[in-house]
């Protein structure tokens, strides 16, 4: 079947990760079910209420909003762009738009390595999912994602309080002799004003164990507020 479930396709300057302030097209799926209980996307949850889009219009878009394609980087994003319900939809976008020349990025929810789908992507923001999270994260896909992606990956946790810190913390340790890009989200939910003190004591947090991570602020909540989507 030639159909996308899209819920919304538009370009944006990437607000979060080692990516950070690089223009791109975001390509979200519609349906997740994750579950987080801290998600900022829930409007993304239910399956079969996006836009049912052709491939071929999928593409069209991406060109059209990325300045007629002037703006060659595209990022798959959800709801859950790797749940089984997206994966031909997901691949076959990714196959047409590699051969167009863009370079490609996946915002994966770290619950799943999917080979087929990570080995044609230049990029992969792998989320380890923290205890705020409600979800449990299985630190053996670390393993895979180290021998197997090594080059072209970040983790990216949301660190809400001192368990998630901790969590994320003995994690590195773990795997602390591996070259990657361990990146910090701190949590900045719906609803809230800028987290400032929050985000102040994770960097001291953060500094007082050795300054293992990169912390960086979902910028685009800065400046849009953190209720504003598709920014
Ligand atoms: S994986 Fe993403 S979209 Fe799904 S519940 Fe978690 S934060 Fe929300």
């Amino acid at each position: 079947m030639s159909i996308a479930d899209i819920h919304a396709i538009y370009l944006a300057t990437e607000g979060e990760g080692i990516n950070l302030g690089i223009p791109q097209v975001f390509v979200r799926f519609q349906g997740c079910s994750i579950g987080c209980v801290n998600c900022d996307s829930m409007e993304t949850w239910e399956f079969d209420s996006g836009r049912p889009m052709l491939f071929s219009q999928v593409i069209d878009e991406i060109s059209r909003v990325g300045q007629n394609g002037l703006i060659k980087r595209v990022s798959f994003t959800g709801g859950d762009p790797l749940h089984p319900k997206h994966r031909v939809a997901l691949t076959t976008l990714i196959d047409k738009l590699k051969a167009k020349g863009y370079w490609i990025n996946i915002e994966a929810a770290g619950t799943v390595i999917v080979d087929e789908v990570f080995d044609k992507l230049d990029f992969i923001s792998f989320d380890i999912k923290t205890p705020s999270t409600g979800v449990r994260f299985n630190p053996r896909l670390l393993n895979k994602m180290m021998d197997q992606y090594s080059d072209k990956f970040q983790l990216k946790a949301v660190v809400d309080n001192r368990q998630d810190f901790d969590f994320i913390s003995k994690l590195y340790d773990q795997f602390s002799s591996k070259n990657v890009n361990w990146c910090i989200t701190p949590g900045f939910m719906k609803g809230e004003t800028l987290p400032k003190e929050k985000i102040l004591q994770i960097m001291d947090w953060n500094i007082a164990d050795g300054g293992k991570f990169r912390v960086i602020c979902q910028q685009h909540k800065f400046l849009f507020g953190a209720d504003r989507t598709n920014v």
